[in-house]
């Protein structure tokens, strides 16, 4: 989850370094680092945030062509400096950077210590760099030999770049289970751990492939082979990555320019997917596993986070549509609890980064019981997208926000797709209601577009409460997963406690919570539960709770009860949720400006869970 970035050319290091974690830090943030080689080996690093390092290098010697840098999300140690990468080895001779985790670093360490090492810091990252060294200098091995041999014996999920003070002409890196992307530029390489840092320099790039090591010369050609010593070639692929869509072009933040960004993201997402007016909708990606699906007795959604609630808007379209019965799960729970999986299931895994290391496990369990794995992830050639059999991108653009946004309507965009061809292929759908949705489907972009000019309302209705210790959300049906997302959002970035609640289960506990300082905020759209919605507003009403309500354009009936009513464009009720979750990302934005918390970088987060 941390950011990588290394680079071995003619250019100086340092800049490129800095500028490429800075495009990374949204990944993880707690501590950064970076260390440069001329003659001598200059490392930097702190707790806090890449400023902080630029602060804390201030005028110190950054020269040198070869350099490595990271930003940290801490799993094995507090953020502190001495645990910021990068580590060196027990000479000072290597020094490493490593994104994920070396789950059999306990036992290596002991045995290192009773070798004669000392360590400095806590982090399993550094019991790899003294492992390394130690093989290298027992048999005077080369490094990048020392690397394999190392990493056959660790147990784990790494992506690490490793550089030698005696071999300023070389960087060594490899993975297993995190990402890794080099750019190969005229006599120069990159390394990250996403495309961000590269893309100004290069639009040719190779993939790291799980278990792979890239020996990456200052002049001459890329090699890799695997962790087996088997060959590879490397295969470059070129880049469909924009520069202006990883900057925030005009926004103060990343999240906002996001949520804006949604009546294109899904129009993206629909393109060449959905012809309204041919009764068209085809998903390339899934059309040789549609047999799959039309044979399967269950689907199965797995998930975390933001792409779990995702899975449950899937379970309520799926169901409704293709009358295929849907269990939603969180990944993590799955992978470890003996699931049932049978052969004719379909599974479908959805994440954002395409590198949810429980989605990811979740996917291996499934498909070694003979399951059909299918994934929706908005990052191409991620390694969710390469574990599964098909799959349809979300053709987002990068998410730099931490707090998933376009992604999220994105996935249910590409979800409601995917349940309409399939409805459309069994024939459980009618002729008409099919191109109804279609059409209606087609006009989402032009409605969110609508929500986005009561920005100004939606702030007003933010800045009131501003200052809430808790707030609960409610929604019913489809709307039921929206509320936890609205939930989800404002906890993430204001850090304020919040509940999502489907509205008449709030009769069974959360009902004690409410007085006159308590905001419930309400999806009460027109649909088939509207009724049974404004009757829990009035539960809510009675009890003196503040109501915020969500409600279909022109409703005056809901206006009447709420403290604040936000009128949406009414759209039929199986799409109720890509157009509401719109004002609640409005509202959760503006509650955590309005605090003071950093937006994008909300604490202890990060965007790209690669640890389980
Ligand atoms: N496990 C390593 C540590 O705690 C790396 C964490 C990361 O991916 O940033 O230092």
């Amino acid at each position: 989850m941390c950011g990588i970035v290394a680079y071995i050319g003619d250019r100086k290091a340092y800049p490129i370094l800095v500028k490429g974690l800075h495009r990374l830090e949204y990944r993880g943030y707690d501590s950064a680092g970076v260390a440069m080689l001329n003659g001598n080996l200059n490392v930097y690093k702190c707790k806090g945030k890449v400023s902080d390092l630029e602060k804390f290098i201030g005028d110190g010697t950054t020269d040198g062509t070869i350099g490595i840098g990271h930003t940290r999300w801490a799993t094995h140690g507090v953020p502190n400096d001495v645990n910021a990468h990068p580590h060196y080895s027990e000479s000072k001779n290597l020094v490493i950077i490593h994104n994920g985790i070396i789950e059999n670093y306990a036992a290596i360490k002991a045995e290192l210590k009773k070798r004669g090492h000392t360590f400095l810091s806590d982090t399993d990252t550094e019991v790899l760099i003294h492992l390394i060294e130690e093989i290298q200098k027992n048999d005077s091995l080369k490094l990048g030999e020392a690397v394999r041999q190392a990493l056959n014996q660790v147990v784990g999920a790494y992506a690490i770049v490793v550089m030698s003070k005696s071999n300023p002409d070389e960087l060594v890196a490899a993975k297993k289970g995190s990402p890794m992307v080099i750019g190969i530029g005229k006599g120069e390489f990159f390394i990250a751990s996403d495309a961000t840092p590269i893309v100004e320099y290069t639009k040719n790039v190779v993939y790291l492939e799980d278990e792979e090591i890239a020996f990456i010369p200052r002049n001459g050609e890329l090699k890799i082979k695997t962790i087996k010593n088997r060959p590879k070639t490397p295969s470059v692929q070129a880049l469909e990555l924009n520069l202006e869509a990883i900057e925030k072009g005009g926004y103060d933040h990343f999240m906002l320019k996001e949520i804006y960004e949604q009546p294109r993201s899904i129009k993206d997402s629909m393109r060449g997917r959905l012809n309204a007016e041919k009764g068209i909708v085809n998903l390339g990606g899934i059309a040789e596993y549609e047999q799959k699906f039309l044979n399967a007795k269950r689907i199965i959604f797995i998930a975390c986070g933001t792409s779990w609630h995702a899975g449950l808007v899937g379970e309520y379209l799926f169901e409704d549509l293709t009358r295929i019965p849907v269990e939603v799960e969180y990944a993590s729970e799955f992978r470890y609890r003996n699931p049932i999986i049978y052969e004719d299931d379909v599974v479908i895994a959805i994440s954002q980064s395409g590198e949810t290391a429980d989605t990811l496990a979740a996917i291996e369990l499934a498909k070694s019981k003979g399951a059909t794995i299918v994934g929706i992830c908005n990052v191409v050639g991620s390694s969710i997208a390469r574990a599964t059999h098909a799959g349809s991108y979300t053709h987002a653009g990068p998410e730099i926000g931490v707090a998933s946004t376009k992604a999220f309507t994105a996935q249910v965009t590409v979800l409601t797709l995917m349940a309409l061809r399939i409805a459309q292929r069994k024939g459980t759908i009618s002729s008409t209601r099919f191109h109804q949705l279609l059409s209606e489907l087609e006009s989402i972009p032009a409605k969110i577009e609508k929500v986005l000019k009561l920005n100004e309302q939606i702030k007003t209705i933010a800045s009131k409460y501003k200052d809430s210790s808790n707030a609960l959300y409610l929604g019913r049906g489809f709307t039921f997963p929206v509320a936890l997302e609205g939930a989800l959002k404002l906890k993430e970035i204001s850090y304020i406690h919040a509940e999502g609640y489907p509205a008449a289960e709030m009769k069974h506990g959360p009902i004690a919570l409410i007085d006159e300082e308590m905001p419930v905020f309400v999806i009460a759209t027109k649909g088939g539960s509207y009724e049974k919605v404004v009757s829990n507003i009035q539960e809510v009403k009675a009890r003196k709770g503040k109501i915020i309500a969500i409600v279909s354009e022109g409703d005056e009936h809901v206006k009447e009860m709420a403290d604040y009513t936000i009128e949406i464009p009414e759209t039929d009720e199986i799409l109720v949720p890509l157009v509401s979750v719109v004002p609640l990302q409005l509202l959760s934005y503006h509650v955590a400006v309005m605090r003071g918390c950093n937006v994008d970088q909300p604490r202890n987060l990060a965007k790209s869970v690669t640890v389980e």
